[in-house]
């Protein structure tokens, strides 16, 4: 058993104080390999902003649970390495069984989410509070993050076809029953690049679907009953259509994509919402920088060659989003 402190990792209690008070909200960056956890570094490195890094089950499963922690162990020396030493938290993201999270927990992993979103309420109380009886016990405190709401879309093990928004009058009792440190609602935005359905959307002069705003009104209410409480918004990527274009230009197919507009996200991260998790547009700059290599230098066959520039682009985006989407640059 290891602890996350020997890795050099922090929980998000301070980080989450700091957010909410400060008006911005921390960048939760999802990775599986090298070239990610790398740009992931150097950008927030870069722009000084503390960072999340999150695992789903599924990276675990691709990458290996002991490759992916000794790489965010790595991390925290890399930072110190590039010349700051960002408060970097390794987070499980969508865990959903207590055997999956004590799992996590003990293996160094600083914080865990505990979906029971897709079960009723009461056993959505009764499953997230037996994690964080057990994340809260440890020597070194755990944090965990519960969800009330279920958000539309599909990313690695999680899909649901229909989205139900948080009922604000469910917060408090679930927050005091649970014990958890973060709660991540829904108000509209949802996991993967097609985050609502044309007919959902309105269409601006150039054909490009405009979606429906975000549930500020919701929010607000959730605010006033627990106010100051953490609060998280998954699924949050704004899918850029400079990314959308480039995969379709060099042979993709990515078919009615639209993401949530970043000055709503921005909006966000003013209040409560102190975790925004963005995965979708990662994916996107990656595969339009390797769809672009491998279509204009055809003679090409060093991986490092192919997914460089993919890295370079990653790196570019996440500073873009520390400094002007999440506000957490210069937080360190
Ligand atoms: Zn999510």
């Amino acid at each position: 058993m290891v602890s996350y402190v020997e890795l050099g990792l922090v929980n998000t209690v301070e980080l989450f104080k700091k957010a909410v008070s400060g008006g911005y909200a921390l960048p939760a960056y999802n990775f599986n390999n090298l070239e990610q956890l790398q740009a992931i570094i150097m950008a927030c490195v870069e722009t000084k902003s503390p960072v999340i890094l999150q695992v789903s089950a599924g990276a675990r499963k691709y990458a290996n649970q002991n490759l992916l922690k000794n790489m965010a162990k790595g991390a925290v020396e890399y930072a110190h390495e590039l010349g700051c030493d960002i408060p970097i938290v390794l987070h499980l993201d969508h865990g959903d069984t207590l055997e999956l999270c004590k799992d996590c927990i003990e293996s160094g992993f600083s914080s865990v989410m505990i979906d029971g979103s897709h079960h009723s309420f009461e056993d959505n109380i009764a499953l997230t509070k037996k994690v964080v009886e057990f994340a809260h016990s440890r020597k070194d405190y755990v944090t965990v993050e519960g969800e009330l709401g279920v958000l539309a879309g599909v990313e690695d093990d999680v899909s649901s076809e229909h989205s139900n928004y948080t009922q604000p009058e469910e917060v408090e009792e679930f927050v005091k029953k649970t014990g958890v440190d973060s709660l991540a609602i829904s108000i509209g935005t949802s996991h993967g690049r097609t985050k609502f359905k044309p007919e959902q959307c309105t269409r601006d002069a150039n054909g490009v679907l405009i979606p429906p705003p975000l549930r500020f009104d919701i929010l607000e209410e959730i605010e006033k009953r627990i106010p100051g409480f953490p609060i998280v918004l998954h699924g949050s990527s704004s899918v850029p259509m400079e990314y959308v274009h480039m995969i379709e230009k060099f042979g993709g197919h990515l078919k009615d994509s639209v993401g949530i507009p970043e000055e709503q996200l921005r909006k966000a991260a003013k209040s409560a919402v102190c975790k925004i998790n963005i995965d979708s547009d990662g994916r996107l700059a990656m595969t339009a920088l390797i769809r672009k290599v491998l279509a204009e230098q055809s003679e090409e066959f060093d991986p490092r060659k192919i997914l460089g520039p993919a890295r370079d682009e990653l790196k570019k985006l996440y500073a873009h989003k520390n400094n002007n989407v999440l506000g957490s640059a210069g937080r360190v």
